[in-house]
């Protein structure tokens, strides 16, 4: 078998890594370089594309034929990306279902292709330093992807000629390299990944060389490209009042501007203030402005600011406090930018630190009862290539000390009665795991089910992301008789596999979940999000729809009940009966009509008294039910 290299895709550079003798290295290219620039450029007429550096270097004269970022696309849907981040310097496309695509000389590519341009490019690099060929990978991606980006991940891999092993979350894999050395500890660690276009946080308990990742969370649309575009628009504004052009939809202008601000909010991020020159916007205009720290600070502290709820939330479900963590581990190159070190260091209530010269140290008294110590000694930009290299070791035999259990980001279930999500497996489970359900027929002579995958974390399946839907077709049989079991097996790389059996035949299949591209993706980020903000609306909700289910049955069997033998009853019952119930049948046409919610908690109290009230009629309906019975039996006359 060849060897695992171990890949960190990101969005803004690419490294492969492999372990030598036990030690986790990048491997550098022909020209030395460690870090190769997630950045494709397609010369055209018919020469292949340039990737990394050279890219790179062409991207500001050529920037509609020179894709970067493509990670913030992969495996998603046209119509779920906002217009405002398709403004980027090369044509952006894409709508409804159909993936984004970029229009490059006429041709559209996927952003699957253009990661796999990148990956190619890795390939090679790995094959030269090792001088066989290479196949086999493991690849990173944010701890947050959901399904149809890591499976999209996992295609780019398959279109560069890597069969991928494994896809591991990135702070995992930090994680990973960074106990490597320290697999006899026992310890809780976060780690907090603000890459270039993805933030993910991460809390795992290190235990004797076994990282169990307690729970993850994140954003996949939020990194440092985000606070480049708070600088460009801040330059552009400027630009424009000193009597300059407008550089909205000038792509090369833009492109240079683009350049300079990233390049300016790097310097700042170990000077106090900087120059940004732009000569010669056009032939008569050059441009050029000063930027303080505090000013790019005053740009972006609401975006590292969202990074706050994530951390809180990931405590949340690892059922810690800050302060029960050891350390708090920063990855991801954004994580050098002073501000967030600031702002780590004051919501996990880290030792005291002292700034000099941008960075963050330790104070003298630092001591570990003062809260978590921040540590920045992993190369952020390395630190997730060699975890992926550690993995791909683990894979292929080695390091038999560690065990990894990860999780999955988000919960999964099927849309039950009255519209509600029934999880199946819930976020934070340890993967990979398997659990399932049996679902029974809810009338006579059904001969197929609905079953409808959801993912997400709201009561109601509408408010959460739908995976897809299919139709199980069997044999028609009574109500109520147990006939499917629907299977949910998540792999160790995150990816949902859905099996469905008919338990009379044990006929079985998989169910093909929807091309990844094709799972709509629109709202995901922020629906996680409002399912905080609406989980008192949402409890709610459940509680009325089930309340509401159980109400129209007991008011159904109650009138019928009437019906059969209500003349039976003393007079008295009677009344009490019928007060009851239609004090129950009065709450369910009180529901709202817009929201379709009532009151859950005064309808269970009316379904309790009409249970109560009832009971002499139950009594008269069971000696009815015994009576045809030993009759039947002949057992009376
Ligand atoms: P990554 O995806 O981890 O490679 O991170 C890339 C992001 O980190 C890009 O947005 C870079 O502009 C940003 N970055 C890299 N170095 C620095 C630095 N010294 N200060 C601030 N941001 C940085």
């Amino acid at each position: 078998m060849s060897r695992i290299v171990g890949i960190d895709l990101g969005t803004t550079n690419s490294l492969v890594a492999t372990v030598d003798s036990g030690i986790p290295l990048v491997i550098a290219d022909a020209d030395g370089q460690r870090l190769t620039p997630s950045v494709v450029h397609f010369p055209g007429a018919g020469a292949a594309p340039m990737v990394g550096h050279p890219a790179n270097r062409v991207r500001v004269i050529r920037p509609a034929e020179t894709v970067y970022s493509a990670k913030r696309f992969i495996g998603r849907r046209g119509a779920e990306v906002a217009r405002e981040e398709m403004t980027l310097t090369y044509p952006v496309a894409g709508a409804g279902t159909g993936p984004v695509t970029m229009r490059i000389h006429g041709r559209d590519y996927t952003p699957d292709e253009i990661s796999a341009e990148v990956l190619k490019k890795l390939k090679a690099d790995a094959e030269a330093y090792f001088g066989e060929a290479v196949t086999r990978a493991v690849i990173t991606v944010p701890a947050y992807f959901n399904d149809a980006q890591r499976n999209a991940t996992k295609h780019a891999g398959e279109l560069a000629g890597l069969t991928v092993e494994r896809i591991v979350n990135e702070p995992t894999a930090a994680a990973l390299a960074y106990g490597l050395l320290r697999l006899r500890e026992k310890s809780k660690i976060a780690v907090y990944d603000l890459g270039g276009g993805t933030f993910d946080l991460s809390i795992l308990e290190l235990n004797n060389g076994v990282f169990q990742v307690l729970a993850t969370n994140g954003n996949t649309r939020l990194g440092g490209d985000d606070l480049d575009r708070r600088v460009v628009d801040f330059l552009v504004a400027k630009i424009i009042a000193a009597g300059g052009p407008d550089a909205r939809g000038e792509l090369p202008m833009l492109s240079r501007i683009r350049e300079a601000a990233e390049a300016a909010k790097i310097r700042l991020s170990t000077e106090a203030e900087v120059e940004i020159p732009l000569p010669f916007l056009t032939p008569t205009f050059s441009f050029t402005c000063r930027l303080r720290r505090e000013e790019l600070e005053d740009l972006t502290r609401d975006l590292i600011a969202q990074t706050r709820a994530h951390c809180l939330r990931s405590l949340g479900d690892a059922k810690l406090e800050a302060k029960d963590l050891d350390q708090v581990i920063l990855v991801g190159g954004q994580t050098r930018m002073p501000l967030v070190r600031r702002c780590v260091a004051e919501w996990f209530g880290c030792a005291e630190f002292e700034e000099t010269r941008g960075d963050l140290r330790l104070g003298a008294d630092y001591h570990k009862a003062a809260g978590p110590m921040l540590n920045t000694s992993q190369n952020p930009d390395e630190a997730v290539a060699l975890g992926a290299a550690i993995q791909a070791e683990i894979l292929s035999g080695g390091f038999k000390d560690i065990l990894l259990l990860d999780v999955t980001p988000l919960s999964l279930g099927i849309e039950t009665f009255g519209g509600l999500m029934n999880v199946i497996i819930p976020r934070n489970t340890t993967i990979p795991v398997k659990a399932g359900e049996l679902f029974t027929t809810a009338v006579d002579g059904q001969r197929s089910m609905l079953i409808h995958v959801l993912q997400g974390e709201r009561e109601r399946a509408k408010d959460n992301w739908s995976l897809g839907k299919f139709d199980l077709e069997f044999e028609a049989a009574p109500r109520g008789i147990a006939r499917v079991g629907v299977q949910f097996e998540i792999d160790a790389n995150g990816i949902l596999h859905v099996l469905a059996r008919d338990t009379k035949t044990g006929h079985q299949k998989i169910v093909p979940m929807k091309s990844a591209v094709d799972v709509d993706d629109a709202a995901v980020q922020q629906m996680v999000e409002e399912s905080v903000e609406h989980a008192f609306d949402d409890l709610k909700a459940r509680q009325w729809i089930e309340a509401k289910l159980r109400a129209e049955e007991t008011a159904k069997a109650t009138r019928n009940g009437l019906a059969e033998c209500g003349g039976e009853l003393p007079e008295e019952q009677r009344v009490k009966i019928e007060t009851a119930l239609g004090a129950v049948e009065a709450l369910l046409a009180a529901e709202d009509a817009r929201t379709k919610i009532g009151e859950p908690v005064k309808l269970k109290a009316a379904n309790a008294a009409l249970d109560q009230a009832t009971q002499p009629l139950a009594e008269i309906l069971m000696d009815r039910a015994m009576e045809v019975l030993l009759r039947k039996r002949g057992l009376i006359q």
